[in-house]
C-alpha cells in the first residue's frame, strides 16, 4: 500500500519556530509556502487542514476528546445505530496510537475556564483535556514509552506552547511519526511525500500485477 502525501515529511526540527515564518507554517504553493497548515475557503464555509505526513495531526492543538452522549444521539445519523457503542472501540485506538494523555498543567487559560464553568454551574469540577503529549521528565529523552519500546524515542514537554506550529520538542505525538518498523513490514505501507496524485488507471496495469498504475507530480518544487 503507498500514501501519497503532497505535503513533506517533518522531523521535529523542521517545524517552524514561530507562526510568523509564513513558508513553513502555510500551506500556499503558488507563493512557495509549503508549511503544515492549508486554509481553504468557499463561500460559506472555511476549512483549515493539515498538509504533510501525518495531516491534520501535525497543525491541530493535540486535544482529542471523545463527543459526550449527546452528539451521538443526535443529527440526523441518531436512528441509524448506537454510535456511541459501534465507534468505540476506534476511538480507543485512536487514543492509544496517539498516546492520550490529561494534561498535568494548569496555567491562566485553563483557570480562567475553570472558573466560568464553575460559576456556570456551581459544584462543577472541570476535568482536564486529553492531548497527544507526552508528560515525561521536561525536555529529557526517554526511550519509547508507547509502543513496548519498539517506536522511536521521545522528550517530555516543555509546556512551551508552540503545539499548533508542530513541536519541536518531540513531545507532540502525531500521526506522520515513525511506526515501531515491526508494525511497518506487517502492514507493508509506505509514504511517499511531496507529490501529488494527478490521475490512475487500472487498464494500464499488466494481467499478472494487481493494482493501478498512478500518475504524480512533484508538489513542493518549483518545476
Ligand atoms: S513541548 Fe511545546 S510544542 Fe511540544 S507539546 Fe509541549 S507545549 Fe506543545
Amino acid at each position: 500500500m503507498l500514501v501519497v502525501e503532497k505535503g513533506k515529511w517533518y522531523r521535529a526540527e523542521d517545524f517552524p519556530k514561530t507562526n510568523w515564518t509564513l513558508s513553513k507554517w502555510l500551506w500556499a504553493p503558488a507563493l512557495r509556502w509549503y508549511g503544515i497548515m492549508k486554509i481553504t475557503i468557499f463561500r460559506h464555509v472555511g476549512f483549515i487542514s493539515g498538509t504533510g505526513v501525518g495531516g491534520g495531526s501535525l497543525v491541530y492543538a493535540n486535544t482529542l476528546p471523545v463527543p459526550a452522549k449527546a452528539f451521538f444521539e443526535s443529527g440526523s445519523w441518531a436512528g441509524l445505530a448506537d454510535w456511541e457503542q459501534e465507534l468505540q472501540p476506534f476511538y480507543q485506538t485512536a487514543l492509544r496510537m496517539l498516546g492520550a494523555s490529561p494534561n498535568p498543567k494548569f496555567f491562566d487559560g485553563e483557570h480562567a475556564l475553570k472558573s466560568l464553568a464553575q460559576e456556570a454551574t456551581p459544584g462543577a469540577e472541570p476535568a482536564p483535556t486529553h492531548v497527544a503529549v507526552y508528560f515525561g521528565p521536561e525536555g529529557e529523552e526517554t526511550p519509547d514509552p508507547y509502543f513496548e519500546g519498539q517506536g522511536p524515542a521521545r522528550s517530555g514537554c516543555t509546556f512551551c506552547g508552540a503545539c499548533m506550529t508542530g513541536c519541536r520538542h518531540n513531545a507532540k505525538k502525531h500521526a506522520g511519526q515513525e511506526l515501531p518498523l515491526t508494525w511497518r513490514k506487517q502492514l507493508g505501507a509506505r509514504s511517499l511525500p511531496n507529490r501529488k496524485w494527478l490521475r490512475s488507471s487500472r487498464e494500464a496495469v499488466p494481467m499478472d500485477r494487481r493494482g493501478y498504475e498512478v500518475t504524480l507530480r512533484p508538489s513542493t518544487t518549483w518545476a
